[in-house]
């Protein structure tokens, strides 16, 4: 696998922005389809489209087997024992929603604590803060050390609180930090917590195994998986989902309904209300299929290199400077950074003037930005399909925005 030959599958990757080639590096934002993934949703409406489940026709058969095959790779994907324990949602903002809601409303009372960390993503805060304001539940927000790492000495002693869920992300969509989800795992299980993690920037970035992990749910959005919009996935063990309520009501989530009674469907139906994202779920099954071929051996190794070239040569901009961990050992290449002077939005302008497409802003990540002191950052981003001289145009791009405001 080489990356021209993955750069032949992404059609947009072709395309020119300002009068340049695009330099797309905001895959940490949403990343790139490859043609098996466009291809798979535009075969779904030509030549299956129909309502899933209720169906006794061909097309409703066909449609069902492809909807619940999606189920079936995403479990391979994550490691899952069975398909039945992965419930399909919106994106990964609806999978903490649902768990926040469900096993939250019910598990949660007054002065009970909810541990989360300054790294978390809106997506993981503000479920919770809204659970916490029904129950009466608190908000704990286990500290980041200077470095851009969590303080575990501070995660042991939050743990020893008592908190009821530890929810946090596999990989900090900001500082590129990998959380070191395994050990933390196991210390919230000793004290009693239920985990949650948040894989939307991991499971496009190497491989996860829930159940070598041992969370109870982890949670993740399709369009970061090279996969497309409208389309996330919840694993969640089997006896957690049983002993959960739903938290949406409708059709395709009840076994029967009677004036005086309405009895659930069995999992993952229970918690899959309405007609479900169907072309979405045979575009994340093509996305499943397309990343395993390339393997995250070549992902994971690619994405390694790109980051240890970028880093280095990003410190070397005069007046920049990069938040996160400045190794290649748990950080990812998502990389956020500030150029002294110059607000964020200015650099993406001048950034965008050469092609270059990254992100400038808080990333959903407040909590964060104040731990670092900083009302936003701009933030490059890699996935498979980057090269190095990609780095290089951002560097040179810097250095014109550095020029500009006369730096
Ligand atoms: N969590 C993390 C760490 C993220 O990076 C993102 C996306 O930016 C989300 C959650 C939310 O993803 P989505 O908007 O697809 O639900």
């Amino acid at each position: 696998m080489s990356v021209t030959t993955i750069r032949e599958q992404f059609p947009v990757l072709d395309r020119e922005v300002k009068g340049r080639p695009l330099t797309y590096l905001d895959n940490g934002a949403t990343s790139q389809k490859p043609l098996a993934v466009i291809e798979a949703m535009d075969a779904y409406y030509r030549e299956h489209n129909a309502n899933v489940h209720r169906g006794v026709h061909q097309l409703s058969e066909e449609a069902t087997d492809l909807y619940e095959g999606a189920r079936a790779k995403v479990a391979g994907l994550l490691g899952a024992p069975s398909p039945r324990e992965v419930v399909f949602t919106r994106n990964v903002t609806a999978a903490l929603n649902l768990v926040a809601q469900s096993w939250g409303a019910a598990n949660l009372g007054p002065g009970d604590r909810i541990l989360l960390t300054e790294m978390e993503h809106h997506a993981n805060i503000v479920p919770w803060y809204m659970v916490a304001q029904r129950t009466g539940a608190e908000l704990e927000f286990a500290p980041i050390d200077d470095e851009g790492r969590l303080d575990r000495a501070a995660i042991t002693e939050a743990l020893a609180r008592g908190p009821k869920v530890f929810a946090f992300t596999h990989v900090s969509n900001v500082l590129g930090t990998k959380n070191p989800v395994e050990d933390l795992i196991a210390e919230a299980k000793a004290a009693g917590a239920l985990t949650v993690v948040d894989g939307a920037q991991s499971v496009p970035k190497f491989p996860v195994d829930v159940a070598a992990l041992g969370a109870d749910f982890y949670g993740f959005t399709g369009h970061k998986l090279y996969g497309p919009t409208g389309i996330g996935a919840i694993w969640g063990r089997r006896e957690l989902w049983e002993e959960i309520e739903p938290f949406e009501g409708g059709g395709s989530m009840i076994n029967k309904v009677t004036p005086e009674k309405i009895t659930w469907a069995a999992v993952p139906a229970k918690f899959e209300a309405g007609t479900p994202p169907i072309a979405e779920a045979a575009g994340l099954a093509a996305a499943v299929d397309w990343v395993q071929e390339v393997g995250f051996d070549f992902i994971e190794r690619h994405e390694r290199e790109l980051t240890a070239y970028a880093l280095p040569r990003l410190a070397e901009v005069p007046g920049l400077t990069i938040f996160g961990p400045e190794t290649t050992e748990d950080r990812e290449g998502i990389i956020s950074f500030e150029l002294d002077g110059v607000h964020p939005h200015d650099v993406s302008e001048i950034l965008d003037r050469h092609g270059v497409a990254v992100r400038a802003g808080h990333h959903c990540a407040q909590i964060l930005m104040r731990r670092l002191g900083v009302a936003a950052t701009t933030r490059a981003s890699f996935a498979a399909y980057n090269q190095t001289s990609e780095v290089d145009t951002l560097i040179e791009a810097l250095h014109d925005a550095r020029r500009i405001f006369g730096l």
